[in-house]
């Protein structure tokens, strides 16, 4: 069945007792139970059912259930947000003294978890270029226990070889994790790839129109948990499920960043129309980079799904025609980027990816304020850049205000 058929059909473990069509929104904290005896055998996971929405919550699991449906893996959490699912992973995978192979070329927020909040735990990290296999397989040591990769970073809209990754993953005995926020679900198969762990940012495409914050960490039961330093006594136990019994029973019910049962209902509802809202805004976007790139005033067009990109051929055998909905461009200046950004009239001056509406930003003076010019350099952010996440509106409506913004600029 296709995506959105098994997303449509993936039924609620009890059935609503008034035959809501609907997954009802379980807002509640607690459950009750009719004796001490069955509470107790709830708390020992003997029976199924729920106890306290910090744990699990029945809207919550639907969701969590839908996602395992749809991907085929072994487990599926969900989080308050992308950043709690990429911290409660790294706090369930590694200990003081273990490194991780990434690239500086990370979201902002990922990379200040990594650089600053983890290192201060002795978690260290090891940029490497990701589109370098040299490179990668340079900087893994005996302390290494993953690979940890954006499928298309923001912003530089690099893409790594997912595929040959996961074989130097697997020869070192080592995880590839994937944040796929730019492609999820429909738009890369991550199974395929041999991505061992998933993280997705469910606050982006899967919201459904920036409706909510969200986070999700998909297990596809493909490690051997023996290999891992700090969970090879877990994997006596619980075997395949190691990584999920480890979230689940320890770190995802003690650090507490659990999704709300309301914002679980609203990213159902947008998985629900996430394939079609992806090929809109994803064939929008090619549409509107093949255009900037003829316009004078435009430097460079950054766009995976252009044949002028770098990653235009592993673009094309990872995701297809469709190459996400993140696009840059290059103007001559700052002063250029803030002239262009203060005369848009549809598009809105905003932060975050895949909403319905089409948004842009200068990521050095936002997203990337923290950073010093030096910082900006290595971590490949221009002052000269814009970043649009491209909607869902018609791409003429689009390009027109691109047009009329860029026509501001002499
Ligand atoms: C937005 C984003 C995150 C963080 O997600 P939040 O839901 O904002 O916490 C992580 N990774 C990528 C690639 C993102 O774009």
């Amino acid at each position: 069945m296709d995506f959105t058929t098994r997303v449509l059909n993936t039924p609620y473990n009890k059935s609503d007792i008034h035959g809501a069509l609907r997954m009802p929104v379980y807002d509640t904290a607690a459950f009750e139970y009719p004796d001490a005896e069955s509470l107790e055998a709830a708390f020992l996971n003997r029976k199924p059912g729920h106890v306290y929405s910090r744990l699990t919550n029945p809207t919550v699991e639907h969701l969590e259930n839908i996602i395992k449906e749809v991907t085929g893996a072994l487990g599926v959490i969900s989080f308050s947000s992308g950043m709690a699912a990429i911290s409660n992973t790294f706090f369930a995978l590694v200990q003081p003294g273990d490194n991780i192979i990434t690239t500086k070329h990370l979201f902002g927020n990922t990379y200040s978890l990594f650089h600053k909040t983890l290192k201060s735990f002795g978690i260290k990290f090891r940029f490497a270029d990701l589109t370098d296999l040299t490179s990668v397989k340079g900087a893994i040591d005996k302390h290494t226990r993953a690979i940890f990769l954006e499928t298309i970073t923001n912003p530089m809209l690099e893409v790594a070889d997912a595929g040959a990754l996961s074989e130097i993953a697997r020869e070192n005995k080592i995880l590839l994790i994937a944040d796929t926020t730019l492609t999820p679900l429909y738009l890369f198969d991550s199974k395929k790839h041999h991505v061992d762990i998933e993280i997705i940012s469910g606050t982006k495409y899967i919201s459904g129109g920036g409706t909510s914050t969200g986070g999700i960490v998909i297990d596809y039961g493909t490690y051997d948990w023996s290999h891992s330093e700090k969970l090879s006594n877990d994997a006596k136990k619980y075997g395949h499920f190691t990584f999920i019994a480890k979230l689940r029973k320890e770190v995802h019910r003690n650090l507490g960043a659990c999704l709300s049962p309301h914002n679980a209902y609203l990213q159902t509802l947008g998985l629900e129309t996430f394939a079609l809202r992806a090929e809109r805004s994803c064939a929008n976007s090619l549409e509107i980079a093949e255009w900037l790139e003829k316009h004078p005033k435009v430097g460079k067009v950054n766009y995976p799904g252009l044949k002028s990109s770098a990653y235009y051929n592993i673009s094309q055998k990872q995701f297809g025609k469709y190459a996400g909905a993140i696009i840059t461009l290059d103007l001559a200046s700052k002063e250029e980027c803030f002239l262009f950004l203060n005369n848009l009239k549809i598009i809105r001056r905003a932060t975050n990816l895949n909403d319905n509406k089409t948004l842009a930003l200068h990521p050095a003076s936002t997203i990337f304020c923290e950073y010093t010019p030096e910082e900006l350099v290595q971590l490949g952010v221009s002052e000269n850049t814009i970043r649009m996440a491209i909607g869902i509106e018609s791409a003429r409506d689009l390009i027109d205000d691109i047009n009329q913004a860029l026509n501001k600029i002499d």
